[in-house]
């Protein structure tokens, strides 16, 4: 017998009272009970995005959000300007294109965070860049982007910034009105602890003006429309409601545990995977690294695909390889939503052997106890604070 632990980058694990929502019979999206629950679903985003936004349901995956943020802010032909710093930063790249919108595209170095003056250049050069589109959590690097600096810059102007915080909100510190982010995107199966199929996105009063500007080559992404139903708290068409009542039950625990504790775990827990990887002698991919997932160099003689396979098949752990340049060169463990400390201590400990299995000279315990030594030095900390 083996447990199976997701510890991958979304889907991530769910909870068994989230998960024994899913197993009530459906009610009609359109009844008062669904009315009912959108209302406080609507309120409890805001909660987790710690914004006073409108914060609408879309019924898509993460990338819906995005392709909303950039199909009804910037109009066919107008400019934006593209924070790619990874798999995902290029995804905005490509919805721009798939909308005939001019992406100025700033390429960082992969693992490597963006350096706000780029941005600031960037504006500098082109005035008539509608939006400026980043990421808070790069997914395929494991970088956290400096959004908050970033933020400070684009509210100079006139664009609006848009962040994928697809698998960085709820895993880190995310402050959409302090750190002027007007669009912010979401998608329920990363740190929301929800299986996939709900994005949200959260629309600042600068955004709206930009979307109000124009009508959006979008029909099932038309955030004008969301908008007008969210104002009844009902959804232009049907929703995947019964997510929406999971999503409930999982922001409940968001709440009961207080976001800035939320995230607070999720720094221990990166801070102590982290520690554990490198105490095996292995490499992090990011300077930077993200708080929901760890990225780490496989190292040389030793198979990316053989290393996964071993962590599943012995142990019941799901992590991911790299994805485009970085396949077959990286292994990613995320630790984000429905984690713990003992999560990730048992992956590490996992780690270990299957490295060791593979040939890898590894001291066994040495990734756990630098991993202990990082939450024995929390615990202490939250003690006597
Ligand atoms: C997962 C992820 C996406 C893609 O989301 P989908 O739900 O697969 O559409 C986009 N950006 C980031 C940063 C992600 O982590």
């Amino acid at each position: 017998m083996r447990k199976p632990r997701l510890m991958t980058p979304g889907p991530a694990m769910v909870p068994e009272d989230v998960l024994l929502e899913l197993a009530r019979p459906v009610i009609h999206h359109r009844s008062a009970e669904a009315k009912q629950v959108i209302t406080e679903v609507t309120e409890g985003l805001k909660y987790v995005f710690q914004t006073t936004n409108d914060v609408m349901i879309l019924t898509a995956s993460g990338t819906g959000a995005m392709e909303a943020a950039a199909v009804n802010s910037v109009p066919p032909g107008g400019k934006a300007i593209v924070l790619s710093a990874g798999y995902f930063g290029a995804r905005w790249a490509s919805i721009c294109k798939a909308y005939g919108i001019q992406a100025i595209a700033l390429e960082t170095e992969w693992g490597r965070p963006v350096d706000p003056q780029t941005v600031a250049n960037a504006l500098k050069q082109h005035p008539d860049a509608v939006c400026v589109m980043g990421t808070l959590s790069e997914t395929s690097t494991g970088t956290g982007h400096p959004v908050e600096a970033i933020g400070k810059i684009v509210a100079g102007t006139d664009a609006i910034f848009a962040v994928d915080g697809i698998s960085g909100v709820g895993a880190m510190e995310c402050r959409p009105d302090d750190w002027n982010i007007d669009i912010l995107c979401v998608g329920s199966q990363k740190a929301l602890m929800l299986p996939p199929g709900l994005a949200f996105v959260s629309v600042s009063p600068k955004a709206w003006a930009r979307i109000d500007a124009f009508d959006s080559h979008s029909f099932y992404f038309n955030l004008k429309a969301a908008r007008k139903k969210a104002k009844e708290f009902d959804t232009p068409y049907t929703p995947a409601h019964t997510l929406i009542l999971a999503l409930k039950a999982a922001i409940n625990r968001i709440k009961s545990e207080g976001i800035e504790n939320v995230w607070m775990r999720h720094r221990v827990m990166s801070e102590a995977c982290q520690a554990g990887v490198q105490a095996l002698g292995l490499e992090l991919l990011s300077t930077r690294p993200a708080e929901g997932l760890t990225a780490f160099l496989v190292p040389a003689g030793v198979s990316e695909s053989k290393l996964r396979a071993s962590l599943t098949d012995r142990f019941g752990i799901a992590t991911v390889g790299g994805q485009d340049k970085l396949k077959g060169k990286i292994i990613r463990i995320g630790h984000m939503g429905y984690t713990d400390e003992l999560d990730v201590i048992a992956t590490l400990a996992a780690l270990e052997m299957a490295l060791a299995g593979l040939g890898f000279e590894v001291e066994p315990g040495r990734a756990v106890t630098a991993a202990q030594q990082v939450l024995m030095g929390a615990r202490q900390a939250v003690a006597v604070g």
